[in-house]
């Protein structure tokens, strides 16, 4: 199965994704993850990709789309198929997928489009923490680690990531508004959109999607021919 999660920062997509990597196999491409892998090589290039991130703007389309574009061509690593988790942020960006999935034969097969509330994404983005070593996530309140601090997987260092402050959310929302939400709308024309809430439970929420996953995507006409 190849999909796209859609949503806005804290409705949940990175923790559903490892959990549907878990479950699934398929490969899991965050391009949040790739810039920040690039910005702890402290090279001049994770240095000027740090300054978009950091403060909660987008960095440059043609950066991002590299990045996808070369980790999708390597075909043999998922044969499960794969999931892309913030990426397209962008009109542009989506547009340009559509030529890169056309040029390697791999269409999507549903856009996942989590939805979510301001107070639950507030309060599970300032909670978030994350582990250094492996990447896992964790919440001071809602899943804390057993010991303060240190990542119950590989014992390796929990931390806030810079963006993760109130101040640069309420930007990152603003952008999220502004630049892709509307491409929501972009995966409802070509009929390929899912829609779940981002407010649930994760338990019920892999439930939801793992029904959807296993059924497959059904056209919206399919679905109106059920319902009547
Ligand atoms: P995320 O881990 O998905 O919340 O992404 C963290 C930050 O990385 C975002 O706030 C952006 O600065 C940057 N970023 C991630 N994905 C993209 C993308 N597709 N386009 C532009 N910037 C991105």
């Amino acid at each position: 199965m190849n999909t796209i999660l859609l949503g806005p920062p804290g409705a949940g997509k990175g923790t559903l994704a490892a959990m549907l990597k878990d479950n699934f196999g398929v490969l899991h491409i965050s391009t949040g993850d790739l810039l920040r892998e690039e910005m702890k090589g402290g090279t001049d290039f994770g240095k000027e990709i740090k300054k978009y991130v950091d403060s909660g703007a987008l960095v440059p389309d043609e950066i991002v789309i590299k990045m996808i574009e070369n980790k999708l061509s390597h075909k043999d690593k998922s044969p499960k198929g794969y999931m892309l988790d913030g990426f397209p942020r962008t009109e542009v960006q989506a547009k340009d997928l559509d030529r890169i999935l056309k040029k390697i034969d791999r269409p999507i097969d549903f856009a996942l489009y989590m939805e979510a509330s301001l107070p639950v994404i507030l309060q599970r983005l300032t909670g978030r923490r994350v582990c250094r070593k492996c990447g896992a996530i964790s919440h001071i309140k809602n899943r804390p680690s057993k010991r303060p601090g240190i990542c119950d997987h590989c014992d390796g260092e929990l931390y806030q990531r810079p963006d993760d402050t109130e101040e640069t959310i309420l930007n990152r929302m603003q952008v999220y508004a502004e630049k892709t939400a509307p491409i929501v709308d972009y995966y409802a024309k070509q009929d390929k959109l899912e829609t779940v809430s981002g407010d649930e439970e994760t338990e019920e929420l892999l439930k939801t999607v793992t029904k959807i996953w296993n059924d497959g995507h059904q056209s919206y006409k399919a679905k109106s021919a059920e319902r009547n």
